[in-house]
Parts: C-alpha cells; structure tokens; sequence
C-alpha cells in the first residue's frame, strides 16, 4: 500500500516535469516521423525512446531510418510540435 502511494505521488511529479523524468515524453504526432505517414495500425506499436523523447513509426525501415539520423528527426519533431 505504501509502494502505491509513492509511485503514484511520482507519476504526478513526472507529469508536472516531464523533462526531468525518466519516463518519456509521449510521442505528440498521429504520423511517422520519418515518412509522414499513418502509424502503425496494428499490432505491436514501433518505438523507440530517444533523449527522453519517445518516437513511432509506420513500419520498421522508418525506425532503421530514424536510428541513422535520429537528430535529424528530434529537430523534425520539435519543428511540428
Ligand atoms: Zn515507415
């Protein structure tokens, strides 16, 4: 019951802070970040965390894509938040 309390006392302080979490950010976009296309529809989502910043993506070849450049893509996504 105590273990409940403080985990749910940090998922707050994780809300109010995103930044400073371990948790990662949620991904902001209904697209691929790499191809603009629709994510993943079914399944398991394809993801990946990066400087704190989750990403997903439409397919695997979009995350290799992400993995070569992957500052390229943080910029991209601070571009369209
Ligand atoms: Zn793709």
């Amino acid at each position: 019951m105590i273990k409940a309390t403080i985990l749910l006392i940090a998922h707050v302080v994780s809300w109010a802070q995103p930044a400073a979490a371990n948790e990662p950010k949620p991904y902001p976009l209904a697209i691929c970040i790499v191809s603009d296309e629709k994510l993943h529809p079914v399944g398991a989502p394809i993801s990946l965390v990066y400087e704190g910043q989750e990403f997903k993506f439409c397919c695997r070849e979009c995350r290799r894509d992400f993995k070569d450049e992957p500052e390229k893509f943080l910029q991209k996504l601070n571009a369209a938040e």
